[in-house]
């Protein structure tokens, strides 16, 4: 298992990984990319920002996306444990 950085398809709760997805295209706005989910065709853009932590499988990570159930969200108070 490893934590990477995935944006959320609030359609579907897939979740696309920002390094593996070929779903994910930087838009000419710095910070901003625009994500076409291939699991329920939804579009939209998002900021760098909106990515969370996500915990998943290497399997999972390297097909790109992870469907609901192969993902853990990584509570955003966890990353304040040290
Ligand atoms: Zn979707």
């Amino acid at each position: 298992m490893s934590i990477q950085m995935g944006i959320l398809c609030e359609k579907c709760h897939t979740v696309h990984f920002i390094v593996t997805s070929h779903g994910i295209k930087p838009m000419p706005t710095p910070g901003m990319y625009v994500v076409s989910c291939g699991v329920c065709s939804e579009r939209r853009e998002f900021r760098t920002e909106t990515m969370r932590p996500y915990r998943v499988s290497e399997e999972v990570f390297q097909t790109g996306h992870a469907n609901e159930g192969e993902y853990f969200a990584i509570p955003p108070s966890a990353k304040n444990k040290s």
